[in-house]
């Protein structure tokens, strides 16, 4: 029996999100995630869908730590004969926040590139500490199968030194590894990819500027397939206007709540990062509630929504300023799929660049991948949904296979 199935995993600090494929089809055979993990309120939810079948189980009460977390796991897909023993079972493959400047590509996980991982933790303390836990678990539970980690930042590492460099002291930054990283990788690559297909060209054929509006949010330039600019940094902060994260602000803001607010270190980073964006300009940081605040006219529902648009068209500008030719514009992620008011307000008034939007199709819905800019358009403007599991399981499995 060949194995062909990739369970990928997705280890936050206090959740596991979980979806086992099978890739001969690339069809998922069940999904699920445990959250609250720690917490005497754990909750496990499992969807099987193997069969046609579709019966939501969920399980609450205490899960200790990630250990029992991916045993409970375990334990589900038994259940269903779908259990980790199987010799159906290629690899697991783990999403990985930062990958730093070392790893560009996904990589069989050995004793060593966990030790790379690890001494990349001073940049993303909050993300890789949770994914190596999640990858220690899994090793310990299936310690002769490969273990794959896709990289969020892989996909950038080919932006050049002028875009990937901030404009301080070489020594400070080259000491500290100080450099913009970019985030959400994995989603530039499959939507920036997938939009060459829609237009029936290969990726190297074409220049895309990729949106991905999600409870995160990042934008990207895509040049032949390969990355030459997006919007996250260092940290996941920089850039648009998110859920709860500022995006870009003047550095100095944060000496300024430091001397005059006396505010903590800790305190700032938690404003930028958890209070501000749309929850911090108006209480929400879900598209849909906003967007409902606005036609009720809701003041600052409305100045939050106009934030939100006029950093995503500055960021537009400035993309198609990079590439210089721009084929396909492309919205992926919660607000960029389903979001029409966000896609019809960023592309107003950009017909001087060849930029529109279609009424009808940007309000039509749909799961697929879609072009919604007028026939005849200059620039191809699309709605990709993005898969982030299904793009790890495939770059999981063609390592291994
Ligand atoms: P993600 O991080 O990609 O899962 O995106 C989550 C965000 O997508 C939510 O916080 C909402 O703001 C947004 N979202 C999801 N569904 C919709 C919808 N139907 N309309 C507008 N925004 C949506």
């Amino acid at each position: 029996m060949t194995a062909t199935r990739v369970l990928v995993l997705n280890s936050g600090s206090s959740s596991v999100k979980y979806q086992l494929l099978d890739m001969r089809d690339s069809s998922r055979l069940a999904v699920g995630l445990v959250e609250r993990i720690g917490e005497e309120t754990s909750r496990l939810v499992h969807t099987p869908l193997a069969g046609g079948g579709d019966e939501r189980r969920e399980r609450s009460g205490p899960i200790a730590d990630h250990d029992a977390a991916l045993k409970a796991v375990a334990d589900e897909l038994a259940h269903d004969g779908l259990g980790l023993d199987s010799p159906e079972l290629a690899a697991i493959g783990h999403r990985v926040v930062h990958g730093g400047l070392r790893f560009s590509a996904p990589t069989v996980i050995t004793d060593e590139v966990l030790a790379e991982v690890e001494r990349l933790v001073p940049v993303a303390p909050l993300h890789n500490p949770a994914n190596i836990t999640g990858i220690r678990t899994a090793q310990a539970l299936r310690p002769d199968l490969p273990q794959v980690a896709v990289f969020d930042t892989a996909f950038h590492t080919t932006m050049p030194e002028a875009a990937a460099r901030y404009a301080i002291d070489v020594e400070t930054a080259d000491a500290h590894r100080i450099r913009r990283y970019g985030f959400h990788g994995t989603s530039h690559s499959y939507v920036s990819r997938a939009t060459a297909r829609l237009l029936g060209k290969d990726p190297s054929e074409v220049n895309v500027i990729v949106l991905h509006l999600g409870n995160g949010a990042s934008a990207s330039a895509v040049a032949g397939g390969r990355c030459v600019e997006t919007s996250m940094g260092l940290t996941p902060l920089e850039g648009l206007v998110m859920g709860t994260r500022s995006g870009d602000i003047d550095p100095a803001v944060t000496f300024h709540l430091k001397r005059v607010a006396g505010m903590s270190t800790d305190e700032i980073d938690a404003l930028l990062n958890k209070k501000s964006g749309l929850v911090g300009l108006c209480g929400d940081n879900d598209m849909r509630e906003i967007r409902r605040r606005v036609e009720e006219g809701d003041e600052r529902a409305r100045l939050a929504f106009d934030i939100y648009v006029h950093r995503l068209k500055k960021y537009i500008g400035a993309y198609y300023a990079v590439l210089g030719r721009v084929d396909a514009l492309a919205f992926t992620a919660g607000v960029g799929e389903n979001a029409a008011p966000v896609r019809e307000a960023a592309i107003a008034g950009l017909e001087g660049l060849g930029l529109a939007v279609d009424a009808g199709l940007n309000a039509a819905r749909s799961g697929e991948a879609r072009l919604i800019s007028p026939a005849g358009a200059r620039v191809a403007v699309a709605v990709v949904p993005t898969d982030e599991e299904l793009e790890i399981a495939r770059q999981t499995f063609e390592l291994v296979k």
